[in-house]
């Protein structure tokens, strides 16, 4: 018998509630499988945040279920969704987010801080991770001395360094002129073609519009998805 491929994303009947209340998430059903390159895409205060924090493990639904590279998220312990993002998730947000007293190794490697892996193999796939995004010149440059651009590129490596299920990124080219913006949005699409599932979080609809799949939200719903996944196949 085939097996499906368990989805590194699955979202039924997901709802958030905030007090007010607020219904910042509504009755979401969403599923991503391995290898997509995807937006989710809306206006400010659609609920694209809050998506990403349900998705990235960082707040559990008000109801409903979420399971990330097939672990049901309501069930874990605080310890439990902190292993989980550690193994399985990788994050890029629009100001990278990097130490900035530290070079490019460092930041890279401390993506793997909570993976048990030791200091010295921590660096050297960190220096690999840094090469994959064609930085390998920049190897001992502190953030202050690099672009724009090649911050996010290191925030990247950073994100990719444990081989995460999933890399979410949250307007990865927000805070960067075109030029720059563009070579991330590159990149992006070759780490993808290379196999890395990819959620990139926008407000952006030329950069929705230039990927695969977009998933459009409005007042905390779902209105499209270009590429709503066939129905599951039967085998006779
Ligand atoms: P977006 O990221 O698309 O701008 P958000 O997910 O931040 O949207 O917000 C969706 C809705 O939920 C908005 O109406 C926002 O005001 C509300 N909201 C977000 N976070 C909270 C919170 N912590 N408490 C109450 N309301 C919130």
């Amino acid at each position: 018998m085939n097996e499906e491929p368990t989805p590194v994303i699955e979202l039924r009947g997901a709802s958030k509630t905030y007090p007010g209340p607020v219904h910042a998430l509504r009755d979401i059903d969403l599923t991503v499988g391995a290898g997509e390159l995807l937006a989710i895409v809306g206006p400010s205060g659609s609920g694209k945040s809050t998506m990403l924090n349900i998705i990235g493990t960082l707040d559990r639904p008000t109801s409903g279920t979420v399971r990330v590279a097939g672990h049901e998220v309501g069930t874990l312990t605080d310890a439990q969704l902190s292993a989980l993002r550690a193994q399985h998730i990788g994050f890029v947000f629009q100001h990278f987010h990097l130490a900035p007293g530290r070079d490019a190794v460092d930041n890279v490697s401390d993506g793997l801080l909570y993976a048990g892996v030791p200091l010295k193999e921590r660096r050297a796939r960190a220096r690999t991770a840094l090469e994959r995004v064609r930085l390998g010149h920049r190897l001992s440059h502190r953030p202050p001395e690099l672009s724009g651009g090649e911050r996010q590129r290191v925030a990247i490596a950073r994100a990719l360094v444990g081989e995460p299920d999933l890399l979410l990124a949250d307007e990865p080219t927000g805070a960067l002129d075109t030029a720059s913006g563009a070579i991330v949005m590159e990149l992006l699409y070759e780490l993808n073609t290379a196999g890395t599932t990819i959620c990139v979080i926008t407000h952006d609809n030329e950069i929705a519009d230039a990927l695969p799949r977009r998933v459009r939200f409005r007042d905390g719903g779902v209105v499209s998805d270009s590429h709503a996944p066939a129905p599951p196949r039967e085998f006779s």
